[in-house]
């Protein structure tokens, strides 16, 4: 009960612990130590418990006074020092690092039991088995990496192909917008012929309004040829 509340297991440590480390109250090596007016050092936790009881050391039974206690700084650091061994020793963790790093290794530790990050899901596993878990984790999900703001399942990411979707898009885009430039050069080709077809026609009735042009003139030579004749008979006759 005692090493719950106040120093280190001594079991965590690859090298027994020296006897100066050792906190008199929980039997574990000091965590936060503090030294009372007596010299004597105890974990931090452990000495304000025992306070709360009675205001006398347990080792040499002098008076202790809260307000004389002092933490010791350069001792806590020393005990940082200390190579202990990883807590997930028995799942099979071999790392051994100084007791001051222990959180940043649970942190990375694959032997470390993690909570399934994916929300809704409530398995608890080994870090190191996350990867093969969220292969199959119906909660797992993920946007997109392609970035459309697609957020894939399991179930939906081995389908979802949002470029291929996208070429497949643009390539029908370019499709119609060939077949609009094809249609738009018929239509253009039926308008050149039209024109020609139209300029043919207007220099056909070109050409036979010029020839019924010189029939007209024809005529009206003709004609006053013969007025020409008519009147110099008629003025003939009527001067006879
Ligand atoms: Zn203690
Ligand atoms: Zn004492
Ligand atoms: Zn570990
Ligand atoms: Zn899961
Ligand atoms: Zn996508």
């Amino acid at each position: 009960m005692c090493l719950q509340s106040g120093g280190y297991d001594l079991e965590l440590f690859v090298d027994v612990p020296d006897d100066g480390l050792i906190c008199s109250i929980c039997q574990g090596v000091l965590r936060c130590p503090v030294r009372a007016a007596c010299h004597h050092v105890f974990c931090k936790r452990c000495i304000m418990q025992w306070l709360k009881r009675q205001e006398t050391c347990p080792c040499c039974r002098k008076p202790v006074s809260q307000s004389l206690i002092f933490v010791m700084f350069k001792l806590s650091k020393a005990i940082g020092r200390l190579k202990i061994k990883c807590r997930n020793e028995i799942q099979g963790c071999r790392a051994t690092f100084p007791l001051s790093e222990q959180y940043c290794h649970s942190m990375s530790c694959p032997f470390e039991l993690i909570s399934c990050p994916y929300q809704g899901c409530r398995a608890q596993l080994l870090r190191r088995d996350l990867e093969a878990h969220a292969r199959h984790c119906e909660h797992w999900r993920q946007p997109c990496h392609m970035g459309c703001g697609a957020v894939l399942s399991q179930r939906t990411r081995t389908q979802h192909n949002c470029y291929q979707e996208l070429r497949r898009q643009y390539e029908a885009k370019q499709q119609s917008h060939r077949a609009i430039a094809a249609a738009l050069q018929r239509k253009m080709r039926k308008m050149q012929n039209t024109m020609a077809h139209m300029k043919r026609q207007i220099s056909l009735i070109c050409e036979s309004l010029e020839v019924m042009d010189d029939v007209v003139e024809v005529d009206e030579a003709e004609e006053e040829e013969d007025v020409a004749e008519s009147g110099t008979a008629g003025s003939s006759s009527s001067s006879s």
